[in-house]
């Protein structure tokens, strides 16, 4: 639950200084970075390219309908009779045809392309996110990854989809009938962009507060699908704690604060839809007016002001949605800055590096400081030094909040040491690859976490290559295939999210099967049989050993028996070592580890 630290919700400044921090930027308006929407839709140009060929077909047809209606109406009072009207409907019947086999086009391959663009850009993100630094981790919550996986990329795939098929498509419609209007009428046309120095001045100034409003509320939206995905995750403390009323409240508080900033923002986008409405409905008002005039003045004929008028509803229409579509774009603004930024973002623990070819298994500890980037004015070691001979068994004790398990993740290499270095068989860390180095590390904790999937999968998750004949033999030789085999489904049996379905002592004995089965040459054993009972820490003890045998060994101890079949001791307190030296040796120095020894080990 330490995850609960910090939260603090019905705060709308709390949670956008939450967002701001974890992203570290300060609370600038972001603008849709065109060149990086550009690159994402690249791969797609074949389709795109149709699509708007499509499109351009499709609008053509579009725009000349009515000139095409004009001679309809003008066939009336002509001279071609019956047979000019029943032509002209036939080729309005056509045209129309052709809009709309070229709109069925444009709408599927630009759809298409934007789920493919969307997919490829999930995928990436994902990619850049698991790559992140362990300490990157401590700093999100997973709600907030998650939603900007789910939610964000749907954003941006609109801009790249719809809402830039539109833009286009009443772009190109707007102003093909501005030139059309231009060629027959222009004082009529001036008349009618009257209105456009309005539309311009409103979406100049409602583009920046709509681009701010947006991302609160996509911020809001991230901060309460965090409280869900936590508390969903936790449900059985929640139920534990009887504080599902709580929790309810205190989602809908997230809630309500994004639908607050929700309505706030449906107000500023109502007034700019009114406007921007009015402004297309009164150019056509203009034209109707001045259109009469000239009509009445013989300047204009019926046909022609008709399609005048028609022409005119294309440019008022189009000023209307492209208006719809500024608020959107406003929307794509945030999200497309937090994607992009995740997308960005380089690991601070490098993972470049070199193999060795083969593996002793020597690690020293050198004068190693640290501190967790969360806290960094709180170090956790200082001058730690340690070294694990190969194939030797050490024992880490001391009290609680040391920093034993923090010398273990420094030992995977989930944090890199601020001072001094870990060496492998003489080399420093940041020398190797990380991939590999942490193949060499075997780690089983006080708490395995495994994955909602099968036995048998959790078990290879140690190497997605073994055979069902090694997972089994793994599996026997952590005392794990017993109680495996007595499930009705065997090795597929389902363990449930984090394993919930197996218990304690089951999931320890899948962890070390899963350990075995990697065939690591250091193993960190972190209390690893603290939260069992006395009955299945016999067997995981024993499946332990078995795992201990030819390896280099550091086991952060919470029995007595396993720290005396250590080749040596080390006690740790406050992030130095206290002492060091075999467990006859410490005790008999009458120290910190006797009194750990009197206090802990024999109760
Ligand atoms: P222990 O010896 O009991 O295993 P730990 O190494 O887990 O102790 O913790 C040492 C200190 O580091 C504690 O004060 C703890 O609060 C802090 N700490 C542990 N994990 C983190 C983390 N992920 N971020 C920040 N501080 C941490
Ligand atoms: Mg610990």
């Amino acid at each position: 639950m330490s995850r609960l630290r910090g939260m603090r919700v019905g705060d709308g400044r709390s949670i956008r200084r939450a967002s701001g921090a974890a992203s570290g930027e300060t609370q600038r308006v972001s603008r849709l970075d065109r060149r990086r929407v550009f690159e994402l839709a690249r791969p797609e140009w074949l389709p795109l390219l149709l699509g708007t060929i499509a499109l351009v077909v499709a609008s053509a047809a579009s725009l000349s309908a009515p000139a095409l209606v004009g001679r309809l109406v003008d066939s009336v009072t002509g001279s071609g009779g019956r047979a000019a009207l029943d032509r002209s409907a036939l080729i309005l019947l056509g045209v129309f045809a052709i809009s709309g086999l070229a709109a069925a086009f444009r709408s599927y391959l630009f759809t298409v392309a934007g789920e493919r663009i969307v997919a490829r850009l999930r995928g990436d993100l994902y990619a850049a996110v698991i790559r992140q630094e362990i300490a990157f981790f401590d700093q999100r919550r997973t709600g907030e990854l998650t939603n900007r996986l789910a939610s964000d990329t749907t954003v941006l795939q609109n801009v790249v989809t719809v809402n830039l098929l539109t833009a286009m498509r009443f772009g190109l419609q707007g102003m093909g009938a501005i030139g059309i209007l231009l060629w027959t009428s222009w004082k009529l046309t001036l008349v009618m962009l009257a209105v456009v120095p309005l539309v311009a001045i409103v979406a100049g100034f409602y583009g920046r507060i709509l681009r701010r409003g947006s991302k609160d509320v996509q911020d809001a939206l991230a901060a309460s699908s965090e409280v869900a995905e936590e508390t969903l995750a936790g449900v059985r403390t929640v139920r534990a704690f009887a504080r599902e009323a709580t929790e309810i409240r205190r989602y809908r508080d997230a809630v309500e604060e994004s639908f607050q900033l929700g309505r706030h923002r449906a107000k500023l986008v109502a007034i700019f839809t009114g406007i921007m409405s009015f402004a297309g409905f009164g150019a056509i008002a203009a034209v109707l007016w001045y259109g009469v005039v000239m009509l009445s003045e013989g300047a204009l004929g019926f046909g022609q002001l008709t399609s005048f008028l028609l022409y005119t509803f294309t440019v008022a229409f189009s000023i209307m949605a492209l208006s719809g579509l500024w608020s959107e774009f406003a929307r794509a603004a945030g999200a497309s800055e937090r994607v992009f930024e995740l997308i960005d973002r380089q690991p601070t623990v490098s993972t470049e590096g070199r193999r060795l070819g083969s593996v002793q298994g020597a690690v020293q500890f050198d004068g190693v400081g640290f501190g967790y980037p969360t806290r960094p004015d709180s170090p956790v070691l200082e001058g730690f030094c340690l070294s694990l001979d190969p194939g030797r068994v050490v024992a880490l004790v001391g009290p609680s909040g040391g920093g034993k398990s923090t010398a273990a993740a420094l030992l995977c290499r989930l944090y890199d040491p601020q001072q001094g270095q870990i060496l492998l068989d003489g080399h420093p860390y940041p020398q190797l690859d990380a991939d590999w180095l942490r193949q060499q590390v075997g780690v089983v904790s006080q708490e395995p976490i495994l994955f909602a999937t099968s036995v048998r999968d959790n078990i290879r998750y140690g190497r997605l290559d073994a055979s069902d004949a090694e997972v089994q033999a793994a599996a026997l030789a952590a005392h794990a295939h017993a109680f495996v085999c007595a499930f009705p489904e065997g090795y597929a049996t389902l363990v449930g999210e984090r394993g919930v379905r197996l218990s304690a002592g089951q999931k320890q004995r899948i962890a070390i099967a899963r350990a075995l089965l990697k065939d690591p040459a250091i193993l960190v054993l972190d209390e690893a049989t603290s939260a069992l009972d006395a009955e299945s820490e016999h067997l995981v003890q024993e499946a332990l050993e078995r795992l201990m045998e030819g390896r280099t060994t550091l086991v952060i101890a919470h029995r007595l028996s396993t720290v005396k079949n250590a080749n040596r001791v080390v006690v740790l307190d406050a992030g130095r070592v206290a002492e060091s030296g075999t467990h006859e040796e410490l005790v008999a120095a009458n120290g910190l580890y006797r009194r750990l020894v009197e206090r802990q080990f024999q109760a």
